[in-house]
């Protein structure tokens, strides 16, 4: 990890934070935001902005006489959203001359390595230039089965690659609430909070606080500090870095051990898993061990599915559950071969494999 990414924040805004109760964008919210990322960039801090708001920005834009279906409705809106919304941002951050770059993306964009390498690649240019990654789902062209969850796991997916020190979400309420009803201020890795939390989502955007609590999770447990806050209170960025212990958040500690490049990618893409290997208990306890263990051919009793060397595969144990994720070193049809077999070399190394 270089200086720089010691230092680099993403902020994801929701779009419950950018548009008002009536669904209309919230401008005078953006432009306190954008205040904000000013004040951390010459504070020393380099930003990424995850921005949600296109769809209920188009929403707010176009009068729609017939009966659209959500597709429809979702491929309208964020087109004419997006551009609107990126216009305003553009402008706001000219008036500070930084300069604010497009990033659109979808999950098919992290499916490979070659092609998160490249995003990650096409950020870092933006950063070095002085440029601010305005970062979105591309929801005109996103097929609806594989579009992320929310941008709550776009953000993670984003601070994960981009080696962020923290990630900051930014939401409509003071964070994650216990079952007092107080703000939970700190939740270590490993820590169940879960049961508390309500299940319902919010009016404006995909996502609930149940992901939220899930990617936060998972992303301290790489390594990141994770920060659920209040995205409508007055100078709320300002107020976390300066002033942290008197602003009303939820903190999600960043693991101390964190976790290497290539075993973040391979963490955040269970969803482009193309197979399933079964292995033995033995090689179960194993990897579940404390040393760092590859996963050995001699341990596996079954193989499903297609898929090549390089291909993301799920490891299950006897009883089904998954366990791990990790890089094939074999085929599928390779791998089927040499099931049970010893002196091999492994199926996944374990600099490839993440344990779940
Ligand atoms: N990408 C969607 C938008 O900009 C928001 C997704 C979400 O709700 O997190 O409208």
């Amino acid at each position: 990890m270089n200086n720089n990414a010691k230092k680099r924040i993403v902020v994801k805004v929701g779009s419950n934070v950018l548009t008002r109760p009536n669904g209309k964008l919230d401008v005078t919210r953006m432009s306190a935001i954008v205040d904000q990322i000013a004040w951390l960039r010459q504070n020393g801090y380099e930003v990424i902005l995850v921005s949600s708001g296109s769809i209920a920005s188009g929403r707010s834009e176009l009068k729609v006489n017939k009966k659209l279906g959500s597709v429809e409705q979702r491929q309208l809106f964020s087109a004419v959203g997006q551009a609107k919304l990126i216009s305003l941002y553009y402008d706001l951050f000219r008036e500070y001359n930084i300069h604010a770059g497009q990033v659109l993306t979808m999950k098919e964009s992290f499916g490979t390595r070659q092609e998160y390498l490249n995003q990650r690649a096409c950020m870092e240019v933006m950063l070095e230039n002085g440029v601010i990654p305005i970062v979105n789902e591309n929801d005109t062209v996103s097929v609806t089965e594989l579009m992320f969850t929310d941008n709550d796991e776009l953000s993670g997916l984003i601070a994960s690659m981009m080696g962020a020190e923290t990630l900051i979400i930014l939401s409509n309420v003071d964070g994650i609430y216990n079952a007092d009803k107080q703000v939970i201020r700190e939740i270590r890795t490993g820590e169940s909070v879960t049961q508390h939390i309500k299940t319902e989502k919010s009016s404006f955007g995909r996502g609930g606080m149940l992901t939220k609590c899930h990617i936060a999770r998972q992303v301290a447990e790489e390594g990141i500090s994770v920060i659920i806050a209040n995205g409508k209170k007055e100078n709320i960025l300002i107020q976390l870095i300066k002033n942290p212990a008197e602003t009303l958040h939820t903190r999600f500690l960043p693991n101390e051990e964190g976790i290497s490049n290539v075993k973040k990618w391979i963490a955040h893409s269970s969803s482009f898993a193309k197979g399933e290997v079964r292995i033995n208990t033995q090689a179960q306890k194993a990897l579940l061990g404390k040393e760092a263990t590859s996963l050995l051919m001699v341990g596996v009793t079954g193989i499903a599915g297609d898929f090549e060397e390089g291909d993301i595969i799920h490891i299950i144990n006897e009883n089904g559950e998954h366990i791990a994720i990790g890089r094939s070193g074999y085929s599928s049809e390779e791998a089927r071969r040499l099931i049970g077999e010893h002196n091999v070399r492994p199926l996944v190394h374990y600099n490839y494999l993440y344990i779940e």
